[in-house]
């Protein structure tokens, strides 16, 4: 069993380039500083069965995402927490409805889901008709769940005020818009062959680690491989930052692609 980890997105809120923005990192031609908003396809492959594909998080850039890539099903959605730039692209799970004429799983905390139930009011009305996207709300808290027998850990972190989760699945790890983790939380991860976590700036961010506290947060969950994503354009350009960076931390980009064998379930 192996399992595929694909960056669709790994850029901040804004994206980058920016809109209007003509920074270096901006004009950039460097395929690798084009940063969609975050989000990551895990898909878990075993022998003679088609793979189970679990997406987390679903910006605006999903529709484009799921083009890139020739994504054609969804096994489950994972979100880790309400904002916009996590979200705002659900509305386009209904090609995945059409496909497989049933709803996407969506798998949220309570709060979250009530969120998306008021963004996408017109998906939850009770009435169906054909056109609206459908989505079967799967309420999770921090107790370990499963997708297609695929085990999923979830992981509490703080992204200023508000609670937000990471995932586990097998040797992979993923956290994003973090400001602050209990150790307990983190060391959910240890023993992951890959963890991925968020970074928007150098400098002190009040609800986001800035590059030397995910730095510190790797060092601590001890993978050996980490990488760095929710990027903004202030942290310089990929071949200038990826030159700062400690062993076995580097930067994600739009559309590199992990495979890490998979033992467990
Ligand atoms: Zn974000
Ligand atoms: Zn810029
Ligand atoms: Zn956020």
């Amino acid at each position: 069993m192996i399992i595929k980890i694909t960056f669709l997105g790994t850029g901040t809120s804004t994206g980058v380039p920016m809109i209007g923005c003509q920074c270096k990192v901006c004009s950039s031609p460097d395929t690798r500083d084009k940063r969609l908003r975050s989000s990551v396809l895990v898909n878990v492959i075993k022998e003679n069965e088609p793979a189970t594909g679990i997406l987390i998080d679903a910006g605006p850039d999903f529709r484009q995402q799921m083009l890139v890539h020739g994504i054609t099903s969804l096994e489950g959605i994972l979100l880790t927490h309400e904002h916009r730039d996590h979200i705002a692209g659900l509305d386009d799970v209904r090609a995945f409805n059409f496909l497989s004429h049933n709803p996407v799983a969506v798998y949220a905390e309570k709060r979250v889901l009530n969120a998306l139930q008021k963004t996408f009011e017109y998906a939850f009305t009770g009435s169906y008709f054909p056109g609206l996207p459908r989505m079967k709300l799967h309420p999770i808290d921090l107790e370990p769940f499963a997708i297609n027998g695929v085990s999923v850990i979830p992981v509490r972190a703080m992204h200023g005020s508000l609670p937000v989760l990471g995932f586990r699945i097998g040797p992979f790890g993923y956290l994003t818009d973090v400001k602050d983790i209990e150790e307990k939380e983190l060391d959910k991860f240890r023993g992951v062959d890959v963890f991925v976590v968020s970074t928007v700036q150098k400098t002190p961010h009040r609800t986001h680690f800035s590059l030397s506290e995910a730095v510190d947060a790797a060092k601590r969950v001890g993978a050996p491989r980490t990488y760095l994503t929710h990027l903004s354009h202030c942290l310089g350009p990929y071949v200038e930052l990826s030159h700062e960076l400690p062993d076995g931390i580097r930067l994600a980009y739009d559309g590199m692609i992990l495979e890490l064998p998979f033992t467990g379930t």
